[in-house]
């Protein structure tokens, strides 16, 4: 094990980082800092919140002097992170008082242009208000020896590449080169190649991608009832902040507006949002005024919040790179974290492709049931209930539909009434899955018509691959299967024929369009033989 002693850097430093509460290095500095000690252009990649501020921060501080001009340059895609950046550089060099500062869009130029001219050793910006200096002259980067493109896989992804190759070249050739990323898509290669100067890779090994103190999981859920997993799942964890992904601003929109009604602090972030609009809602965040943010993964950029306990994956992300962005939002500073991804049958091939990129398989778990939740929550039902008696400073005003209710009702049936409407949960015990009624299956199963058969060459083997892997069960269970020339019919477990009905409703079988329905009840006389 290494420590920050070990490093050839200045005092000062070493003092700020102590102060800090920085123990040990994580891996990524402990490979990196060497490195970039050394001079010459360093690619490093590590997940989210595993210290890459700090891996480029130190040794690019330890090089910063005294010399009144901008030495270094630091991009980063958002404002946030700008902010960010700068924050945690400012604490590294606290005793070496060097002047940091954040220029983003957004913040009135006339300020940033007024603050550059006082004297900044480091400046950290956004692609395109760090040009918008350049081409007023206001920023001037002659004297820069070192630059470092943070988490550039994501300033690709916003579609900066013009804008800092504008900036690169406006920088001395004889300058070191850090790039930094959570992610190695082909495009940043491709700006290393032209852009660096045979740059070092540094990786925390492929293997495990993901950050080890991060618990990940799926869950099988129906499409019909995803909200109502998603409840039963955020009631049984002990959550203090979670952040739950959508797909699109307008499920973002409406999940927000559900989980509210529903009671629970939960805010959306998306990119609709005036900036007023974000920074108030992210101060809610992390003032734990919200239990929940609701976030699109482009609003969710440049979010760093630390204590961040869970990851929801409402909707299964797009891309494993996305995967790995979204799950790093906790487990930060060596915190556990959990995450956790909603699966529908007709995402379980991209759950599988987007295991096999991570190269890990995740453990399923199961939805919790009713059960489970009422005896997650009595504890702190009962509290709330107790505190309020034993206050016993409780308004008057009730006094006499109280009574009334006694003197008709057992007190139990009142108590229970009252306690689902105070936690607003309609806990119809009845399952609002489908009832596909009957389809003339056999005792215990359903069956299924599907709209095509020989005629396509249909066969049981391509049927049964099929509903096992998207369904995950076993072959064995699965039923009687009748293929005719334009049509076939199957039979599967009741339990398992609403993760059948969602995953062949509408989809391809063989590469075919297929359609899937419950079967009619065969005619009386069929039932004779
Ligand atoms: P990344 O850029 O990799 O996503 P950050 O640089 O934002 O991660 O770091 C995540 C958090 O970890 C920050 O709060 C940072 O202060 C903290 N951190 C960084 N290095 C260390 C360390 N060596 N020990 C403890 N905490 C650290
Ligand atoms: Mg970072």
């Amino acid at each position: 094990m290494m420590y920050f002693d070990d490093f050839q850097i200045s005092g000062d430093i070493k003092k700020a980082i102590k102060e800090m509460g920085f123990e040990a290095p994580s891996p990524i500095q402990e490979k990196v800092i060497p490195v970039i000690l050394e001079g010459g252009d360093v690619i490093g990649q590590a997940q989210t919140g595993t210290g890459k501020t700090a891996a480029f921060g130190i040794p690019l501080l330890n090089k910063v002097t005294s010399a009144p001009y901008v030495q270094a340059i630091i991009l980063t895609p958002t404002r946030e992170l700008a902010i960010q950046v700068a924050g945690e550089l400012q604490k590294l060099s606290k005793f070496k008082r060097t002047r940091t500062l954040p220029i983003y869009g957004g913040q009135s130029i006339g300020h940033q242009i007024r603050a550059l001219k006082q004297g900044v050793h480091v400046v950290i910006g956004t692609p395109g208000r760090v040009l918008d200096h350049l081409r007023r002259k206001t920023l001037k980067l002659e004297r820069v020896h070192t630059v470092v493109l943070d988490e550039a896989d994501e300033m690709l992804d916003m579609g900066f590449v013009e804008d800092i190759e504008s900036i690169l070249k406006e920088v001395n050739h004889e300058r070191q080169t850090l790039l930094f990323s959570a992610t190695m898509p082909n495009e940043i290669m491709k700006l290393s190649r032209k852009y660096m100067n045979q740059p070092k890779v540094v990786s925390i090994s492929k293997g495990d991608v993901t950050a080890p103190s991060i618990n990940q999981v799926y869950f099988k859920v129906l499409e019909k009832n995803k909200l109502e997993s998603l409840c039963r799942i955020i009631d049984s964890e002990e959550i203090d902040l979670g952040i739950i992904f959508c797909r699109t601003k307008k499920g973002v929109a409406e999940l927000a507006e559900a989980l509210q009604a529903r009671g629970y602090m939960a805010d959306g972030l998306h990119g609709d949002l005036t900036q007023m609009q974000r920074d108030s809602v992210m101060k809610k965040f992390r003032d734990s005024t919200i239990e929940f943010l609701i976030a699109t993964d482009v609003a969710a950029r440049g979010i760093d919040v630390d204590n961040v306990t869970h990851v929801i994956n409402y909707d299964i992300p797009q891309d494993p790179e996305s995967y790995v962005h979204r799950i790093g939002r906790t487990g930060r500073a060596g915190r556990k974290g959990l995450a956790l991804t909603l699966v529908t049958p007709r995402e379980m091939k991209h759950l599988r492709s987007i295991e096999m990129e991570i190269k890990m398989t995740l453990p399923s778990q199961e939805i919790p049931t009713i059960e489970d939740v009422v005896e997650k929550q009595q504890e702190s039902w009962k509290q709330q209930v107790v505190k309020i008696i034993e206050t016993n400073d409780q308004p008057t005003f009730f006094d006499s539909i109280v009574k009334d209710m006694l003197s008709e009702y057992p007190p139990e049936k009142v108590v229970n009434a009252l306690m689902n409407i105070a936690f607003h949960r309609e806990f119809n015990v009845e399952d609002d899955s489908y009832n596909f009624g009957d389809t003339g299956a056999a005792k215990g199963m359903v069956r299924f018509f599907i709209n095509v058969g020989r005629n396509v060459q249909l066969t049981p083997k391509i049927i049964v691959d099929e509903i096992a892997e998207l369904v995950g069960i076993l072959p064995k269970s699965i039923g009687r299967i009748d293929i005719f020339e334009n049509f076939t019919f199957v039979e599967v477990p009741e339990d398992s024929a609403p993760f059948v009905y969602e995953a062949l409703r509408y989809s391809r079988l063989n590469g075919i369009r297929v359609n899937l329905e419950p079967a009619k009840p065969r005619p009386k006389r069929e039932k004779k033989f």
